[in-house]
């Protein structure tokens, strides 16, 4: 006891500096584990304050001089152990799997009970403070307050004795084991150093000493077992070796030097650094350019995380690399970061998945190509049963067959174009091409399409854009028809569509083409205009249900646009309509300006395709020019009418007595008996069956004024000669009675532009009759090659020049000039343009009494007029 009082004060000195060991030991381990989920942390910690506490404050009461002071450093003490008692019960209750409710009742539970102990023990009453040599004590002075106290230390005892027996009865592995008996010792301890005070009666100045001790010994006995217990709970610390070691990814960790501190196996393996001696640097483990690494380093210290593509410099394989800088506090670098992810599979997966795609592409272009061949086969066959057949059931069932068999060619043509964007087959080939020919050729195409729904579709477009362009005038087309296919579905009957084209200057070599098709349609919402160029998108299916479609139609159209390096994008309000704008970029070739290209729709004609079909209906052709009639059959051929025919009025006349028609169609200037005549005649015959039918007079005098004319003589209508199929089939519409009319329901898709372009492309025949304007004249025949030959056939077998002569001759000029009229009409029809203003000067002449220029002309305008018979006969044998 003297050698202990002797030492004392080192002995207080060292408890002390070991008590605030403890302290920042727990704090250490709170601070490695504040990751690590559950509360064995904090009261490790808790363990850790209440030893540090129970130590300085018994020592420093020991050491102080002043009684006061020391009854409060003794309360610290206490408030230590209290507390260590507590993180006891903390403990063992976190081994053992309490439910959450009991845990806070027994945490409660016992806080209570520390306070009050801190409360009555810790009273002033409880002891009395003395100095004893150079050193302070206590004396017990209270019994009660030391009876409670101590009772409250046995039932403590005992509650941390049962569940330590409970949880030595639970544990199942090694380690548990080895914790739970270190914390028994270590408990045993802590019970034994109360033994002395408890049941001590002197205090000497060093009572406080087996507390201090016992406290201190069993804290660090339990602090190595928790230490040792790794697995004691999973905490980040444990695992992170684990995890840095094992981890899937190449981690690299740099020194501020810039050499490689760090690395673990995975990134060892895809780098191969172990073939690499030590301290290496950046530019030994991947090709970097001189100067790259530095500035990677640079990067990531200033806080920028980036992602590299590198390749290793030993194993050559492909990684990406994500490159940081880890801060310590005072935000200098502490350390780099290189995260390294192989992308070798990834690499071998793209291709993979390339290569599937390309063989699914490959597979559907083909298989489309051979589902064409029967479709065509199919559709043509179809098509001679409907020239052919006259069962009108039959007719219903080809016609149906027309429907779809057109639907799934323009479906299969989609799919098509799908798979050789997908594919990368689609290529664009550039061209000159005339901007003119291009925007009237889209809007014949759909013109027939918008007027059959009472559309009206309108172009627009800026004169001053240049006329020759270089591009892709195939894709362009495309794009502008898919464009206006839509429009014309997706607005309902009697809406608006207008095409307009305009420009933005670039430089003198290139201009942007801007295309704008616009609509009053159903528009597109919001939400659905984010999808729209998406495959397979369609909306609003149940509104649109009747209207057919893929959805590939705007898909393709971007893609397009997208191979032309433009742009394409749309402006919608939901129930008022759509603007798609498209921009490509084209080279000038021609800078001279387009002009107005509306002139330009009068030279050509839509494709004619009848869009109605009425078999019981039958009406009556009027004219004394035979190919006039022959183009007037075949302009109807398709709506399978009955067309009868009467070269002269007197035999129209007779016709109409013993038919009714349901519409009768009459030329004008007829020899003899003219069509005003024929009509008058009709309407004055009551009885005829005919009264009430509409006739429409047909003319070559397109003068102004002249509908007004004949309107006023009694005609429901008029039509122009020549005449053209849409304007034709227009009129039949109109007049014929609605029940008489069966609709054609298909969609007038826009057929594979590649093929349409091919249609365009004139024959051989077509081309060797270049003293014809073929356009002009194929256009009055439908664009059908065939009609447009028998056309022919017709006009040179009907030589006028007998005639003409004779009533020369004769000087019969009202003949004459019916038939110079008729040759005016007739050679306009075949394209022979000047020889129709020849012929028109001669009929004129002798309406305007001007007999000196008949005299002057007339063998000229035969010679004329022979030359061509002559040629053409010449090119259709
Ligand atoms: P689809 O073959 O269905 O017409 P698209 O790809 O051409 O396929 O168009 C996708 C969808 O976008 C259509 O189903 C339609 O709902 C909508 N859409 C396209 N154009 C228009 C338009 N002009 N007006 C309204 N909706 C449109």
């Amino acid at each position: 006891m003297d050698l202990l009082e002797n030492y004392l004060f080192y002995i207080n000195i060292f408890l002390l500096m070991s008590g605030a060991t403890c302290i920042f030991l727990g704090g250490g381990f709170l601070r490695r584990e504040k990751n690590t989920r559950g509360f064995f942390k904090y009261s490790v910690f808790l363990l850790s304050l209440g030893c540090g506490l129970c130590n300085i404050g018994y020592c420093t009461m020991s050491l102080s001089t002043d009684l006061q002071a020391a009854y409060i450093f003794r309360v610290i003490g206490l408030v230590g152990i209290d507390l260590y008692l507590i993180a006891e019960i903390f403990i063992v209750i976190s081994c053992l799997n309490f439910s959450g409710t009991a845990q806070y009742c027994i945490i409660c539970l016992s806080s209570t009970a520390a306070l009050f102990d801190i409360i009555i023990y810790g009273h002033p009453a409880t002891n009395t403070f003395t100095r004893i040599g150079a050193f302070t004590t206590y004396v017990k002075n209270d019994p009660y307050r030391h009876v409670f106290h101590y009772t409250y230390y046995a039932i403590l005892t005992v509650c941390i004795l049962m569940i330590g027996i409970v949880w030595a009865i639970n544990v199942q592995y090694k380690r548990e084991r080895r914790l739970m008996r270190l914390a028994w010792v270590s408990n045993i301890i802590l019970l034994l150093s109360a033994l002395p005070d408890c049941f001590g009666t002197n205090a000497g100045p060093s009572a406080h000493l087996s507390y201090c001790v016992g406290v201190l010994t069993a804290f660090t006995v339990f602090y190595l077992a928790s230490n040792n217990y790794i697995a004691f709970n999973i905490t980040v610390n444990t695992i992170s070796k684990d995890i840095f070691s094992t981890l899937g990814t190449g981690l690299l960790v740099f020194d501020t030097d810039y050499h490689l501190s760090l690395s673990n196996e995975y990134a060892d393996n895809i780098l191969g650094l172990d073939k690499e001696p030590n301290r290496i640097r950046l530019k030994e483990i991947f090709t970097l350019k001189k100067g790259e690494p530095m500035k990677m380093f640079v990067r990531a210290a200033k806080g920028e995380t980036i992602d590299y593509r590198l390749t290793s410099k030993v194993t050559g394989k492909m990684t990406l690399v994500n490159f940081s800088c880890k801060m310590d506090r005072n935000h200098e670098p502490m350390c780099y970061i290189l995260v390294a992810t192989d992308l070798t599979e990834e690499n071998r997966l793209i291709e993979e998945a390339q290569a599937a795609n390309k063989a699914k592409s490959d597979f559907i272009s083909n298989i489309t190509h051979e589902i064409r061949t029967p479709i065509n086969i199919i559709s043509g066959n179809d098509e001679l049963i409907l020239r052919e057949c006259e069962d009108p059931n039959i007719l219903k069932y080809a016609d149906n067959i027309n429907v779809a068999s057109r639907n799934l060619s323009s479906l299969v043509n989609d799919v098509l174009d799908f798979a050789k964007i997908e594919s990368g087959k689609l290529e664009i080939m550039f061209g000159d091409y005339n901007l003119s020919k291009v925007i009237t050729d889209c809007y014949n195409m759909f013109l027939s399409l918008a007027t059959e729904k009472r559309q009206s579709l309108n172009v627009t477009c800026d004169p001053a854009i240049p006329s020759i362009l270089e591009g892709d005038e195939v894709r362009l087309k495309q794009i502008i028809t898919n464009l206006l296919s839509n429009a014309v579905k997706y607005t309902p009957d009697g809406g608006s569509i207008s095409i307009d084209v305009s420009y933005k200057e670039v430089n003198v070599d290139s201009i942007i083409l801007v295309i704008k098709i616009i609509d009053n349609g159903i528009g597109i919402k919001d939400d659905d205009k984010a999808h729209l160029f998406e495959n397979f998108q369609r909306f609003e299916l149940t509104r649109n249900r009747t209207i057919q479609g893929t959805g590939l139609g705007l898909s393709i159209t971007k893609n397009l646009v997208m191979l032309l390096h433009g742009t394409i994008n749309v402006e919608s309000t939901y129930g008022q309509g759509s603007t798609f704008i498209v921009e490509v970029p084209q080279r000038i070739i021609d800078p001279s300006p387009v002009g107005e290209i509306a002139s330009d729709f009068a030279k050509t004609t839509a494709k004619y395709q009848s869009s109605f079909t009425a078999p019981e209906a039958r009406i009556l052709a009027v004219d004394d020019v035979k190919m006039n009639l022959d183009v007037f059959v075949g302009l109807l051929k398709n709506t399978k009418m009955t067309i009868d025919l009467a070269l002269s009025g007197a035999e129209a006349l007779s016709m109409m007595d013993k038919t009714k028609y349901d519409i009768v169609f009459l030329d004008h200037m007829m020899p003899e008996m003219d069509g005003i005549e024929v009509l008058n005649r009709l309407r004055a015959n009551q009885s005829s069956p005919n009264y009430h039918t509409p006739v429409i007079m047909l003319t070559a005098n397109a003068m102004m004024g002249a509908d007004q004319k004949y309107l006023e003589s009694g005609f429901d209508d008029y039509l122009s000669k020549p005449i053209r199929p849409l304007t034709l089939e227009n009129m039949v519409q109109k007049h014929l009675p609605e029940n008489l009319i069966i609709k054609d329901v298909a969609t007038e898709e826009a057929d594979d532009v590649a093929a349409q372009v091919a249609d365009d492309a004139p024959s051989p025949f077509i081309k060797s009759l270049d003293f014809l304007d073929t356009t002009s004249g194929l256009a009055f025949a439908a664009d059908d090659e065939d009609f447009y030959k028998q056309i022919i056939t017709t006009y040179v077998s009907e030589d006028k020049r007998p005639g003409l002569d004779e009533f020369l001759a004769k000087k019969d000029w009202p003949n004459y000039q019916i038939l110079a009229h008729s040759l005016k009409g007739t050679s306009k029809t075949i394209g022979a343009n000047e020889l129709s203003e020849a012929a028109k000067g001669l009929e004129f002449a002798v309406k305007e009494n001007r007999l000196e220029y008949i005299t002057e002309h007339h063998a000229e305008v035969m010679e004329m007029y022979g030359e061509l018979l002559e040629k053409l006969k010449s090119h259709i044998n």
